[in-house]
């Protein structure tokens, strides 16, 4: 059986710890990818696991994307994750989550936790009860931290314009069509900030309704969830799932930028380069929505407001012009140009 040390997805990362609490059942795992700039951040997810080997896997590769994306965002935190393996019995017991608080707080700071998949902004309150190494918590009105949807929508919006920017050479939007696939938390923000700009909105969603519904208060079309990559637009904004530009969906892309919210964008590292070949302007997905880390991280480090906080998201469009510009140079897509400056930050 391999250790971790030979596994695939092992990257130096400086801790893996696995935990076991028996009076509550929890098994967790928290992986530090890298402390080089400061206590490793990243979510805590509640999963249900075929292997227990795949909830490794998963904290390995999660935990070294924290690294890259909290470190592009220029934020003073090194990359982690959590991972506390669903189990066919018990569900997740308030015993759970109190246990997994405990083993959050014995790593002193080394690693600090979020909300992520399956878990509640409820839970995060109750693991504040035992560790104060935990953001994303319910704030007062104005100050950085709370729901990070708003946050990653509003830096979306500002990596839209600077792409359009770029490619299109225009300073503003008004008439640039974007087509926006998944109109959450997420993709909802967007939308509503491009449409205060004037841009020329299509809309998808799985649930048809929701699109539906938006485009009629927006003033927009929408479209069958099916039909959204297709689209003749400006800009696609990927704000729903992971893996959807891949061989079968690229040469079908009709836009000549895509910027979006949605994490794993590339099925595979080299459809970044298949982008580019197509003449396509690529925002790397961790960079542009890095709107909500940076919100709950100036919760965590010096409880910012918000004002800081927009300040911050700012950087964004900054670091993508950084990103395009190498990638000008070098030739080598947007995608590979963000994992080499990331892997430059974390000394790697
Ligand atoms: P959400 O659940 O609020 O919204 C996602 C929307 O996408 C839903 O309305 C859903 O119906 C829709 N959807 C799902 N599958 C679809 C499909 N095949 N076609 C069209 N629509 C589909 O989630 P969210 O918080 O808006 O997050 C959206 C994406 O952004 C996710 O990939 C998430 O990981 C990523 N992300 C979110 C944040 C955040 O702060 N919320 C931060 C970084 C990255």
């Amino acid at each position: 059986m391999p250790v971790v040390w030979d596994l695939p997805d092992f990257d130096d990362h400086e801790g893996l710890h696995l935990f076991h609490d028996k009076p509550s059942g929890l098994r967790a795992i928290i992986a530090v990818h890298s402390t080089q700039l400061g206590p490793a951040g990243g979510g805590a997810r509640y999963w249900h696991y075929a292997q227990s080997s795949d909830a490794v896997v998963d904290a390995l590769r999660l935990s070294k994307g924290m690294s890259y994306k909290n470190a592009m965002a220029g934020l003073p935190m090194g990359g982690g994750k959590a991972v506390i393996l669903a189990d066919k019995t018990g569900g997740k017991t308030e015993a759970k989550i109190r246990a997994f608080a405990g083993m959050v707080e014995s790593l002193n700071g080394r690693s600090v936790t979020a909300q992520d998949v399956g878990m509640t902004a409820q839970d995060m309150t109750e693991i504040s009860q035992a560790t104060r190494h935990v953001c994303g918590l319910t704030v007062a009105a104005g100050m950085a931290g709370g729901d990070p949807g708003p946050s990653t929508a509003f830096g979306v919006f500002l990596g839209i314009k600077a792409a359009v920017a770029r490619k299109l050479g225009r300073s503003d939007l008004a008439d640039v069509h974007v087509a926006i696939q998944g109109v959450g938390s997420v993709g909802g923000g967007v939308a509503r900030y491009l449409a205060r700009e004037g841009a020329r909105l299509t809309l998808a969603d799985q649930n048809a309704g929701k699109a539906e519904d938006l485009a009629s208060e927006l003033g927009c079309a929408s479209v069958d969830a099916s039909a959204i990559m297709q689209v003749d637009a400006d800009v696609f904004s990927p704000c729903a799932l992971g893996a959807i530009l891949n061989e079968a969906t690229i040469p079908a892309l009709r836009a000549k930028i895509i910027a979006g919210g949605a994490n794993n964008q590339l099925a595979r590292s080299h459809h970044g380069n298949a982008l580019l070949n197509q003449g396509i302007l690529y925002a790397p997905d961790y960079v542009i929505n890095a709107g909500g880390i940076i919100n709950v991280a100036l919760e965590y480090l010096n409880q910012a407001d918000k004002a800081a906080v927009d300040l911050k998201i700012a950087e964004i469009p900054v670091r993508l012009n950084a990103i395009w510009d190498e990638s000008e140079r070098s030739g080598n897509g947007p995608a590979t140009v963000a994992d080499e400056m990331a892997k430059a930050f974390i000394g790697r």
